[in-house]
């Protein structure tokens, strides 16, 4: 079997969204891509559940449009533009014969039902989801465990601007923890939320935001992000293994997010965290099992 070639119980992730804040498109950042948040998530015929629906969901939906019958289970983080903004270009949702589940804590007493309806609408978008030929269930999730199929799905709030969750999964007996929009303390860079580290405790893979470098954080330390750094903290505290770096910022070069890593990456190592990579548009991630 080749390096990318998947078994019938592999889990692997399929990073289809790799960039925070805005879709940006430019030659010195072509190799790490421009599109926002959306990874999937899968492991042999299990039905597919992705993080966030980001402009990187339009390519996905491209890739997997002709397959019949789609089920297809979201798991919505927050409902800033970049993390929802692929949703009324994902081709499989007008056809008639898909149907597509979300999760997501909604807003203040807002349903995800009634935010996306709000965002989805005349002046901003032609057309209402409920216009569309397919079936778009939505789910309130209240940080309660819940299961899809199974996997094993868990939630908790992470601190950001307004409410937004952070997830984690296990299938196949691989847990994922998917944390894209990371508010770090401004006055104590190592101390991580209780609950954001009972949600990574132990994780084979944390998918971080790494929006920012220590010498940027100073002058955006309201804007809802954190460090590269602060995600090697989270990732060390909460004993994880493998570290993705991720939500980069429209600003980093690929040459900058090279760099970025290689500054960090010793430091992730002395601290127990056995890999560290940065996340890049139509990367495909096997999780290898440990021994
Ligand atoms: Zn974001
Ligand atoms: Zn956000």
């Amino acid at each position: 079997m080749g390096d990318n070639e998947t078994g019938r119980d592999d889990v692997w992730l399929s990073f289809h969204g790799v960039r925070g804040s805005t879709p940006c498109s430019c030659p010195e950042l072509a190799r790490f891509g421009g599109n926002t948040s959306c990874v999937s998530l899968h492991c042999g015929e299990h039905v597919p559940i992705v993080f966030d629906l980001g402009t990187g969901l339009r390519l996905w939906g491209a890739d997997i449009v002709d397959e019949p019958e789609l089920e297809i289970h979201a798991l919505v983080s927050h409902m800033h533009w970049d993390h929802v903004q692929g949703l009324p270009f994902f081709l499989p949702l007008h056809k008639s014969d898909t149907k597509m589940h979300v999760y997501g804590p909604g807003h203040l007493d807002e349903t995800m039902s009634a935010a996306f309806d709000r965002f989805m609408a005349p002046p901003f978008f032609p057309i209402h989801f409920t216009d569309l030929p397919s079936e778009i269930v939505f789910h309130h999730d209240d940080g309660t465990r819940f299961e899809i199929g199974d996997a094993v799905v868990r939630s908790a709030p992470v601190p950001h601007t307004g409410l937004t969750h952070g997830y984690r999964v296990t299938i196949a007996g691989i847990t994922v923890v998917y944390i894209p929009d990371h508010q770090q303390p401004v006055d104590d860079s190592t101390r991580v939320d209780p609950k954001v580290l009972d949600l990574c405790a132990g994780a084979d893979v944390l998918i971080h935001d790494a929006q920012f470098t220590a010498d940027e954080f100073p002058d955006r330390s309201s804007w809802g992000h954190c460090t590269i750094d602060y995600a090697v903290e989270v990732a060390a505290q909460a004993g994880v293994r493998d570290l993705v770096l991720f939500h980069h910022d429209p600003s980093h070069s690929d040459d900058q997010l090279d760099r970025m890593r290689e500054d960090i990456v010793d430091v992730a190592k002395s601290r127990g965290i056995e890999s560290v990579i940065t996340a890049g548009e139509g990367m495909k991630h096997i999780v290898s099992r440990s021994l």
